[in-house]
This record gives C-alpha cells, sequence and structure tokens, in this order.
C-alpha cells in the first residue's frame, strides 16, 4: 500500500467504497488521515464500517465542515451529464475535488528514494482503445527484461494498493478519461496517448471534454517523454503542441496508418512489420506477423505504443521484440479461444464500441460476426461499411431487431440471446471462417459487465463446439 502523504491529522472524504475507493481509505489511514466514507450501497457501508471506518451521509447538512478534500471513485459522475450530488454538495462547500490517482502522484516518492540507485518511474497509458492491452504488454516485456514492475490502475491493482516503489521500479499505470479528469496531481515520468475515437461522451459533454480529459494527462504533468498516436488529428494537434520542432525527441510519434518520416522519433508499423527511426535513421524493425497474442492492425498499435515505452526506458529492440513474442494477450480482446473443425472462434466482447469492433473486424477474414447488445450515444455510425469481410452477422441484445436493421447491406440474422447466436454461427460455419465476438455496444442490457458476456460466448462455444463433435 501506498500511505497517502500530505493529509496527517486532516479529515478526508472517500465517496465510492469499491475496490479503489476501500484502497484509498486505507491509505489515508496509514498515511494519518480520518477517511469518512459514505456509499449509497448499504453493503459497501458495512465493508467499510467493518474495517474500522467511519461512514457518514455527505448529503446532509454541513457534511463537509472540516473537510479538506472529497475524493471520488471513477464510476461517479462529478459533472456531467449530471453531478453526483455529493459531488455538487462539495463543490458548493468549496471542498477540494480529488480521486486515488491525484493522491497516488503526490504520494508516490517518499524520503528513501535518497538511497535507490536508480530513480523509480511511473509510465501513465490513456487513450479510447487499446489502454490495457498496451499497459499489459509494457509490463510484460519489462517482467520478462527482468526489470522489477508493478501493473495498476484501470487495470489490476487500485494505485493506492501498489507496494511502495523499490530501487529501478517501473509502475505501468492504465488510465481512464474519468480517472485523468478528476486527478490534481498528474506527473507520469513517461505518458502513452493511444487513439481518439468517440466514447463516454455523456460523461464529458461531447468530444471536447473527452480529448480535454486525456489531454491533460500532458498537459497537467509535463512528462518526460510523451508517447502519441498521430492517426487521429487530436493525436497530430497534441504532439506538435508538445513539441519545440520536429525534432524533438520529447514526443515519440507512433502510427499504424502511415511511414512516420522526419528527424523526430517514430515507431510505426506497416504490412505487419514494425519500424523504429530516430534523427532519420532506422533503429529498429520486428516482424509483428508471427505474433499469435497480438493479432490485426489495432493490436500493431499497441505494439508499436508499448514498444515506444521500453525504448524510452533504454530497452533494447531484441529484447522488446523477445518479450513481444511471449505475450499472450488479454482475455475479452481478439482472444482466440478455441479452434474446432477449421473454424476459429474469437472473443472480443471488449469492443464495447463502434471503433473497437471495426478494428477487430479488419483483423480476421470470412467473418461470422456476433454483435449487439446496448448501443451508445452516437449510434452506429459507419459500422455496416467496415463489414467488408463479414459473411453474416447474429444479432444479440434486448434491442436485436433495430440493430440488425442498421447494419445496412449486411445480412444479419435476429438472434437475441448469446446462446443462439453460437449456436447459428457455429452451425453454419465452414471451414476458414472466424466466428468473432465484436459486439460494437455495452453489455449491460443482458450482462454485468463485458466479462460476463464473453464468459457465456466461452461456455456457449465450448458447448456448440462439443455438440457437433458428439461429445457429451
Ligand atoms: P481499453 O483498456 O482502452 O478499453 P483494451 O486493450 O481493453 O483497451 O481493448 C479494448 C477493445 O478495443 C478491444 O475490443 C480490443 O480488441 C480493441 N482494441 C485494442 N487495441 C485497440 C487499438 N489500438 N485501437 C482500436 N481498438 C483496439
Amino acid at each position: 500500500m501506498i500511505p497517502v502523504q500530505g493529509f496527517e491529522g486532516a479529515k478526508v472524504a472517500v465517496l465510492g467504497l469499491g475496490r479503489s475507493g476501500l484502497a484509498t481509505a486505507r491509505a489515508l489511514r496509514a498515511g494519518g488521515a480520518e477517511a469518512i466514507c459514505w456509499d449509497d450501497n448499504p453493503k459497501a457501508r458495512e465493508t467499510a464500517e467493518g474495517e474500522g471506518f467511519l461512514c457518514a451521509d455527505l448529503l446532509k447538512q454541513n457534511a463537509f465542515d472540516g473537510i479538506t478534500s472529497l475524493i471520488v471513485s471513477p464510476g461517479i459522475p462529478h459533472l456531467y451529464p449530471t453531478p453526483n450530488p455529493v459531488v455538487a454538495a462539495a463543490l458548493e462547500a468549496g471542498v477540494a475535488v480529488d480521486n486515488d490517482i491525484g493522491l497516488f502522484f503526490r504520494s508516490f516518492a517518499n524520503g528513501g528514494w535518497e538511497m535507490f540507485e536508480t530513480m523509480p518511474k511511473v509510465v501513465a497509458v490513456t487513450g479510447s482503445n487499446g489502454k490495457s492491452t498496451t499497459s499489459a504488454l509494457i509490463h510484460h516485456v519489462l517482467s520478462e527484461a527482468g526489470r522489477r514492475t508493478q501493473l495498476a490502475g484501470n487495470i489490476g491493482r487500485g494505485v493506492l494498493d501498489l507496494d511502495p516503489a523499490e530501487d529501478g521500479d517501473v509502475i505501468v499505470l492504465e488510465l481512464s478519461s474519468y480517472q485523468t479528469d478528476l486527478a490534481r496531481s498528474l506527473t507520469p515520468d513517461v505518458a502513452v496517448f493511444t487513439n481518439l475515437s468517440p466514447d463516454h461522451l455523456d460523461r464529458h459533454a461531447g468530444m471536447g471534454g473527452y480529448f480535454a480529459a486525456k489531454r491533460r494527462l500532458f498537459a497537467e504533468g509535463g512528462p518526460d517523454r510523451a508517447i502519441v498516436g498521430v492517426d487521429e488529428i487530436e493525436g497530430r494537434y497534441m504532439a506538435g503542441q508538445l513539441s519545440e520542432g520536429p525534432s524533438d525527441d520529447r514526443v515519440m510519434r507512433i502510427s499504424t496508418e502511415r511511414k512516420l518520416t522526419g528527424p523526430g522519433w517514430n515507431v510505426f508499423a506497416r504490412k505487419g512489420f514494425l519500424s523504429e527511426y530516430r534523427k532519420g535513421r532506422q533503429a529498429g524493425s520486428i516482424d509483428l506477423r508471427a505474433i499469435k497474442g497480438l493479432p490485426g492492425a489495432h493490436n500493431h498499435q499497441n505494439a508499436c505504443a508499448a514498444y515506444a515505452v521500453c525504448r524510452a526506458l533504454g530497452l533494447a529492440p531484441r529484447v522488446i521484440e523477445a518479450g513481444f513474442a511471449s505475450f499472450g494477450g488479454l482475455p475479452h480482446r481478439s482472444q482466440i479461444i478455441a479452434e474446432a473443425h477449421g473454424v476459429t472462434y474469437v472473443n472480443d466482447s471488449k469492443a464495447t464500441n463502434v471503433d473497437a469492433a471495426q478494428k477487430a473486424l479488419a483483423a480476421f477474414k470470412k467473418i461470422r460476426w456476433i454483435c449487439g447488445g446496448l448501443e451508445k450515444e452516437g449510434g452506429l455510425g459507419d459500422l455496416a461499411e467496415s463489414a467488408g469481410e463479414v459473411v453474416k452477422a447474429y444479432v444479440i441484445g434486448r434491442e436485436a431487431a433495430n440493430f440488425a436493421m442498421q447494419l445496412k447491406g449486411v445480412e444479419a440474422e435476429v438472434c437475441t440471446t448469446m446462446e443462439q447466436a453460437v449456436a447459428r454461427a457455429a452451425a453454419e460455419a465452414q471451414e476458414g471462417d472466424t466466428v468473432l465476438l465484436a459486439p460494437a455496444a455495452a453489455s449491460f442490457d443482458q450482462y454485468d459487465s463485458f466479462e460476463k458476456r464473453g464468459e457465456d460466448f466461452v461456455a456457449q462455444v465450448q458447448a456448440a463446439t462439443k455438440k457437433a463433435s458428439g461429445i457429451n
């Protein structure tokens, strides 16, 4: 645990008592602060009280008297579409609103670091898609290279749950836009922006707010190295703003759409090959086509970002290549879960938005596509245009018929349930086809989470392929 510094003897309110909220309360207590906790869910309050924390209704009059800060969990809206009433009360009372990420950055370094030979470093990864894969890949390559490293944030552990850094540690944090939006302190050594596409627009009041939330990681913290995906105009804009000129190699640009030329430090992937150029010279290259854990151009973008981070941390290209080769991929992200009768089954339940689903569709051929669920704001856009490799769609979700209607030009069958969709797709699949779950929608109309949806897909695939082989 990282004890929170700077609040000794102070009262700090904690709103939301999930995994990160409880870790925050513990870290505040370890740093000598008093945590005043609240969650609308009585069960969550019970757990906190069981650990000896005081729970108090923060909506009561004068609840913020004597309180220094309010620490808000990432799931709670602080501004849009409407602020949570407790956050609104804190703002009304003039109390600073922060989150666990802000507390982490102000508490991570401590006096003991003076004895270290190599200062610990923090790598923070943000972007619309690919954050988890990129973060996990960086962590994997560093571990394989024998470097001490810990992974936290939106993936894995809460940040305040990390072990205090030891000599030479590298902390890899995955940060969502909710987290970067609210943190009052954001000072990574290396920051990554993978890409930008519409997501969570209601929480950020549109694309501008969403981009601004992610941009804070670079604008507030001034990282030593900024690694920026430049395949969208927002990335090009930010890379331009952060650098003093084309040869300023504090900014590393990454792309999967074009060869990046110029005197700067660039990493790009084309036709399955990753190339690194620095000062106009090629410094490294990797054939990504053979790497099973990273299929498709979207994963090649993640590979470019992870490669750039590892280079910025001083790893040699061949060491990074060896790490890539043993990366198994993450569950629910373009994950091959079965191969039966010449048909490949791929679980990309994490493709909860249109962009992620388009990327998955581009990574495979002859696709029997299981899609549908709770549609995101902004609609399905040009999703149907990306379905060139789709033989047929099998649509799930409560609004399956409506979803199917929007897939113009794609043969689509309304299946509603996963069981039906997998059974139909498996029955119709020919040798060489890929049955791909890439919903382009959230899961909450039928499941608690995208993980549960992915697990159901795996279970249904097991049942369907067993049936086909006559095994009971
Ligand atoms: P995040 O943590 O940002 O949500 P993940 O690595 O969990 O990112 O991937 C989320 C979804 O987006 C998955 O469906 C995955 O296949 C897809 N994806 C992964 N990397 C990228 C990328 N670089 N660009 C677009 N989509 C991606």
